[in-house]
């Protein structure tokens, strides 16, 4: 017997402590150790951070060459085998599985002003401390961005994480990045968020910086009548850290209309990338934002816009494109054909 090692692993947000493993044991007996906890299958797992020389270890390798520290928590990726039974029925028969319910369209009631929130948004302001990755840029707007199911199916099983990842994202925040600074908001913990920036490559990008993340804890709760406390993103938290940022000049993105429950007009929401495998191959909805946002860069007060409509927005402006390079003759869909 080798000596006790106390392991956790994290998977889908949630927790669990690794009971009964020794230095002695191998890869696979730690998986099968994760499998009992999660119920995910060893050969569905992927341990994001376990490396051994920057390679991912054998089943058969020891724990004690991985030199683990006491405590250390495991990053798993990995779906259970209903889940994969589910993303692999027809569209038709798909139940939507949500765990993070949201709310009915027009539901935003008139949170903004209530005494009691904008309280527990100075109080953030106060105590939430920011780690800027880069500086503000002058004469920049604000895009504020959710990860899961945004950016990121975290719920398929893959091998690596550009398998998981939205299509179009670099290209997305590259060219977002010419007009806005660019932050990044998700419900998980920093520790979560910072190793999935890291393994999408958009902590390293050469085209784009970005600005800081903000995790969980820079969320507010908020009572509504018909669902009780909810968790939500309030944008005042970071234009009371961040003068040059406003309601005029910030927009947010999130798959859950709830999120910008005390922002709605500076809320658009996103249609959800779930079934990576499945929707790889045709979901465009980044390259269709990214020309959205080119379009209201321009606009002195974003008060003015309703991102409802940013669908209709794009295709006007497409629409007008293609008349221009008409009359002008300088090519493009349709040219000379009238
Ligand atoms: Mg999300």
């Amino acid at each position: 017997m080798g000596a006790e090692l106390k392991l956790g692993v994290k998977w889908n947000g949630k927790e669990f402590e690794l009971d009964n493993l020794s230095e002695n044991d191998t890869v696979i007996m730690l998986k099968d150790a994760i499998y009992k906890q999660t119920g995910v299958r060893p050969e569905r797992q992927k341990l994001l951070n376990l490396k051994l020389k920057g390679k991912i270890p054998e089943d058969d390798m020891q724990l004690s060459s991985l030199s683990l520290r006491p405590g250390f928590k495991v990053m798993m990726m990995g779906s259970l085998e209903e889940d994969i039974a589910d993303a692999n029925k027809r569209p038709e028969d798909l139940p939507e599985i949500i765990d993070d319910f949201d709310i009915e369209d027009g539901e935003e009631v008139a949170l903004e002003c209530k005494d009691v929130y904008l309280a527990k948004i100075d109080k953030r302001i106060r105590d939430y401390n920011i780690k800027m990755l880069s500086q503000p840029r002058p004469g920049k707007k604000l895009l504020v961005l959710d990860i899961d199911y945004t950016l990121f199916d975290h719920r398929s099983t893959a091998q690596t994480g550009a398998e998981l990842m939205r299509p179009y994202l670099h290209e997305f925040l590259a060219s977002a990045y010419k007009d806005y600074d660019i932050v990044i908001w998700s419900a998980t913990s920093m520790k979560w968020i910072e190793e999935k920036m890291k393994l999408l490559g958009v902590s390293s990008h050469q085209g784009y910086r970005i600005l800081f993340y903000l995790d969980c804890l820079a969320m507010i709760s908020v009572h509504t009548p018909k669902y009780g406390v909810v968790q939500v993103k309030p944008l005042g938290v970071i234009w009371g850290k961040f003068s040059q940022y406003t309601p005029a000049n910030t927009i947010m993105f999130d798959d859950i209309r709830r999120n910008f429950l005390m922002n709605p007009n500076n809320g658009l929401r996103i249609s959800a990338f779930r079934h990576a495998h499945t929707n790889r191959a045709t979901d465009r909805e980044l390259l269709r934002l990214a020309k959205y946002l080119k379009v209201i860069a321009n606009v002195d007060d974003f008060g003015t816009l309703n991102h409802r409509h940013w669908e209709q927005v794009v295709k006007e402006r497409k629409e007008r494109k293609r008349q221009h390079q008409q009359r002008d003759g300088t090519g493009g869909d349709g040219a000379g054909t009238t």
